[in-house]
């Protein structure tokens, strides 16, 4: 090999290392984290369209690492599925939210449900997720108004097997919410095998929807097909006036989005929802 391609060669070898040693240490970091309980959690409210008035709050982990700063869920969520972390993580969501929100007094008063995200390879693990739910059901807090927003990151493995783990959680009375619509590769075989309870628009269409007529026209369709199942409907990401204006238009029943407010503490949280 000539001399300049086996330097590139070696160069892009001691890139590649670096970058797994960094991947490592971060998983290392992430292990202690969640064994110390350091994550943390923010809540997101979500509102009805009719009213404007607070429906539910949707919980949203958060990892502040010590030496990087907040790292976004977007990036250590599929790094703990990767590794056999994530359960651990909804457990200790579900623990803190579940602390926080009893403590606050906001339960079956402001706020009538509780979402925590789920990635859907957790459902690939029907003993992993039962347990998970076990968990859920003895935070009593939480029993009665919890929600599970199921993230597709991954293709379900086994749709079949995942489904009925679903429907038995709901025959426990845990509500089922499919999270970023329109994104996933199983989103319409979910509405046709399951009777979710609720669907969230994915916010790419949301963004678009005064500009793109595609992005309106598939909000539309997906806000009467949520219609004809007669489930709850919620547009993600609403970040202006205009926005809200043209989802209500549409009949659209409820939406989330730093218009109407962003993830925040439990203690801003509760200020939030005094008004
Ligand atoms: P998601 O479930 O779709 O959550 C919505 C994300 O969009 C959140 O980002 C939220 O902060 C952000 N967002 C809300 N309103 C707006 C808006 O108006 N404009 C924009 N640009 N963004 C908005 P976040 O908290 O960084 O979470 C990213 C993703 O990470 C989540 O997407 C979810 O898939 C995952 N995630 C977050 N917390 C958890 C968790 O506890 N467990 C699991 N498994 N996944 C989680
Ligand atoms: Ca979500
Ligand atoms: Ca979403
Ligand atoms: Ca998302």
């Amino acid at each position: 090999i000539a001399k300049e391609t086996k330097n590139a060669i070696q160069f892009h070898d001691k890139a590649m290392t670096e970058k797994a040693l960094q991947r490592r240490q971060m998983i290392i970091d992430l292990q202690k984290a969640i064994s110390s309980e350091q994550l943390t959690v923010v809540y997101q409210p979500k509102y009805t369209l009719s009213d404007q008035v607070a429906s539910g709050v949707e919980v949203l982990v958060r990892w502040n690492h010590g030496q990087h700063g907040f790292i976004s869920p977007d990036i250590f969520i599929p790094l703990a599925e990767e590794n056999g972390l994530s359960s651990a993580i909804s457990k200790l969501v579900v623990k803190k939210s579940s602390q926080e929100l009893g403590q606050s007094g906001l339960l079956g008063n402001k706020i009538k449900h509780v979402a925590v995200n789920v990635s859907a390879t957790e459902f690939n693990n029907a003993d992993k997720m039962y347990k998970l739910t076990q968990f859920i059901l003895t935070q009593s807090t939480l029993a009665t108004c919890m929600r599970i927003e199921i993230t597709e990151t991954a293709t379900l493995n086994d749709m079949k097997k995942s489904l009925s783990i679903i429907s038995n959680l709901q025959a426990s009375g845990l509500t089922f919410s499919v999270d970023d619509f329109g994104t996933g590769y199983t989103s319409l075989a979910m509405l046709k095998d399951l009777t979710v309870d609720e669907i969230k628009i994915d916010r790419s269409f949301v963004s678009e929807i005064e500009h793109d007529p595609r992005s309106r026209t598939i909000v539309n369709a997906i806000i009467a097909m949520a219609k004809s199942f007669n489930i709850n409907v919620v547009a993600e990401g609403v970040e202006t006036a205009e926005q809200l204006q043209a989802l209500k238009a549409m009949g659209c029943q409820e939406a989330q989005g730093y218009y109407l407010g962003r993830p925040m503490p439990i203690k801003d949280l509760v200020l939030h929802l005094q008004n």
